[in-house]
């Protein structure tokens, strides 16, 4: 990789943690508790509780996510910083840029 490619990419990841903040903050309002009788809309209980259960699941992984994005922050001036941690070629920029926090190349993520 290259310097400017490493720079592009650590922007990427920067961008890509302020995203995964936001996302957590949201979903963190999302997943407070649902008092028994309070005015949902047009949303049931049951709804509200279904939808809740989801964005737990989607708040457990945006956690997951953040926590590899600053991983892969704290990693990528490290000499390793793009090599499959599989096979231990190259990962393509185009990937690193589509998920900056992958260790591994498309062919071993599968
Ligand atoms: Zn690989």
């Amino acid at each position: 990789m290259d310097p400017a490619e490493k720079i592009e990419v650590k922007e990427r990841i920067q961008a890509a943690i302020v995203a995964a903040e936001k996302d957590i903050a949201t979903l963190e309002e999302l997943t407070k508790p649902i008092s028994p009788d309070n005015a949902i809309g047009r949303l049931s209980r049951m709804e509200a509780i279904g939808s809740k259960s989801i964005n737990e699941a989607n708040l457990a992984s945006a956690r997951t996510k953040l926590a590899k994005l600053k991983y892969a922050l704290a990693g990528i001036d490290k000499e390793d910083f793009g090599i499959c941690m599989e096979c231990g070629e190259p990962i393509p920029i185009a990937r690193i840029m589509i998920v900056p926090e992958s260790k591994f190349c498309v062919s071993c993520a599968e």
